[in-house]
């Protein structure tokens, strides 16, 4: 396993088996915003996701919101709007911001994990973060300039890697 690897490619972030969570001892769900559960083109939380994180949270697990995006009023909107805490600006893949949101719960690595759609930021700082990493398929092509980049260099990565759930 490489700092690219994540442990598990799903199609979206709500095929997560909460059931499995739970028998896994996970916690605390980190995830990042941008088209992870906020599609970066439309900017509104499917109806799908959003009764995930229901889901989630009825099922006693925590959640917060680890998002690079420097807008922390959006961040924090979306963050209410799903019923949990957020962390902006978060300098992913710095590790920072997962360990800082899991001695706060305190939590162990191996009671969380990271869910994100890109593998330079969400995976490496779950991997450095020692927590299992979960990559989802962005739920948009919409994307900022640098990260349609590395999306280039993703693709030399993940290739044609099948994700659960295609
Ligand atoms: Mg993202």
């Amino acid at each position: 396993m490489g700092i690219f690897d994540a442990d598990r490619y799903l199609a979206s972030i709500d095929l997560i088996d909460v059931d499995e969570l739970r028998a896994q001892g996970v916690r605390c769900v980190l995830f990042d915003r941008d088209n992870t559960c906020v599609p970066r083109d439309t900017g509104i939380i499917p109806p799908k996701v959003a009764a995930w994180f229901s889901r989630v949270r009825e099922a006693g697990i925590d959640l917060c919101m680890v998002s690079n995006n420097i807008h922390a009023d959006q961040v924090r909107a979306s963050a209410r709007e799903l019923g949990c805490d957020a962390i902006a600006f978060a300098l992913k893949p710095l590790p920072l911001a997962l360990t800082r949101a899991l001695r706060l719960r305190g939590l162990r690595p191996d009671e969380a994990v990271m869910v994100g759609d890109q593998v330079y930021t969400d995976v490496v700082s779950g991997t450095l973060a020692g927590v299992r990493t979960v990559l989802v398929r962005p739920q948009s092509a919409s994307d900022l300039w640098y990260t349609l980049i590395l999306r280039r260099l993703e693709r030399l990565i993940v290739g044609d890697r099948s994700f659960e759930g295609e």
